[in-house]
């Protein structure tokens, strides 16, 4: 079958390579569309693992083979047969470990193995005309009713993450939330609040996209470059806000959310999923500070210097703990929510038909990568389609 391959930094292959075989209990799956997601397009562009492997996990497709065995308990549950049209997880967790229990899902040591794979290290495997689905994965499949499309199927994951981290910021019901940055996950943002009956104002450095927002539900909109104008500080005589979602990799939007959002409001990370070269530091010297010993004798002690973040990110602490806002963060997908995003996405109360605006032969996979890293005016979510 053919496979894109990621053989290196920003260097992605179209290779032949063998159909995975399939053991006891697992599915092998023809894949129809696979989506293209950020953090997919910062391992290609960064080398953040390894090669070689074949990306992609927003797959969904039709099941061609199931491997041989008894029924496990989650295949009985599923009732899946060959033929079935599905949508896949690539992680799943044990929700019962400790971090489960906290529901800390994405930091259990089950979700972090990846159980779908076309061949290599597992990676998810939806750049290839097959997969396989491994068995702890299986309690992932997402049946798509007839009505709906496969790109539907596919938009479930990356919908779990959105309504995971709408669901951490506990709004109520009138509350004023910004989300800057309104490309395909900034639009389903502000859907998401808008049908929670939270009032969204919408921020992007594109034009078009701020006319997209109004139709996800935004009520009001700005230019991000322009919250600040009119001789005022950034943010300052703007309504106060409750929340802010930084759908951007931008440090300066954190700092500005931080400003706007009133007293025991909350600012929620979503796009900063690239460790500063302190945060990947961490691992080699076990503490994000470097600490150095005045009088250079071993053992020492006295701490002399702190270098911190490289950045020009201030945090005034005061406002957290004085103002209680709160900085919180939200990465991947909350299992539990699955049967409700399956709802939202195939009812089309989230109707994310209009978000997906390019497609791209498997062969073209890199052109696909590209265009989603450097998105322009026209377009949103893109979709690859073996
Ligand atoms: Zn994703
Ligand atoms: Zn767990």
């Amino acid at each position: 079958m053919r496979a894109v391959v990621y053989r290196g930094v920003n260097d992605l292959r179209l290779e032949t390579v063998p159909v995975p075989r399939i053991g006891a209990h697992e599915l092998l799956v023809k894949v129809a569309v696979c989506g293209v997601c950020p953090t997919d397009i910062k391992k290609i562009q960064y080398g953040t693992v390894p090669p070689p492997r074949v990306f992609g996990h927003e797959t969904a497709g039709a099941i061609v083979k199931i491997g041989a065995g008894i029924p496990s308990p989650v295949t009985r549950h599923l009732s899946l047969k060959v033929g079935d049209r599905v949508a896949l997880h690539h992680h799943v967790p044990c929700l019962d470990c400790h971090f489960c229990r906290h529901h800390a899902f994405a930091q259990c040591a089950a979700y972090k193995r990846t159980g779908i794979t076309a061949g290599f290290e597992p990676a998810g495997g939806g750049y290839a005309e097959y997969v396989r689905v491994m068995p702890f994965v299986l309690p992932g499949v997402v049946k798509i009713p007839a009505k709906n499309s496969f790109e539907e199927g596919a938009m479930l994951e990356p919908v779990n993450t959105i309504l995971k981290a709408v669901r951490r910021l506990n709004l109520l019901p009138g509350d004023r939330a910004l989300v800057a940055g309104q490309g395909p996950v900034g639009l389903m943002f502000t859907k998401i609040l808008q049908l929670a009956r939270i009032r969204v104002l919408a921020t992007d450095l594109l034009e078009s996209r701020l006319r997209l927002a109004r139709k996800f539900g935004a009520k009001w909109i700005s230019l991000a470059h322009r919250m600040g104008e009119g001789g005022r500080r950034p943010g300052e005589g703007l309504f106060p806000l409750d929340a802010a979602i930084i759908a951007v990799p931008s440090d300066d939007a954190v700092q500005q959310a931080l400003r706007l959002v009133r007293g025991g409001g909350r600012v929620l990370l979503f796009a900063h999923t690239k460790r500063s070269e302190v945060g990947s530091q961490k691992s080699e010297v076990g503490n994000p500070f470097s600490l150095s010993a005045a009088g250079g004798g071993e053992g020492r002690g006295e701490v002399a210097t702190f270098s911190l973040h490289p950045s020009s990110f201030i945090l005034d602490l005061a406002s957290i703990c004085l103002d209680e806002k709160d900085l919180i963060g939200s990465y991947s997908s909350d299992f539990t929510l699955q049967a409700e995003v399956a709802r939202l996405v195939f009812s089309r109360r989230l109707d994310v038909r209009p978000l997906i605006t390019h497609r791209f032969p498997l062969a073209q996979t890199a052109a696909a990568v590209a265009l989603a890293a450097r998105p322009t005016e026209d377009s949103l979510k893109i979709i690859v389609a073996p």
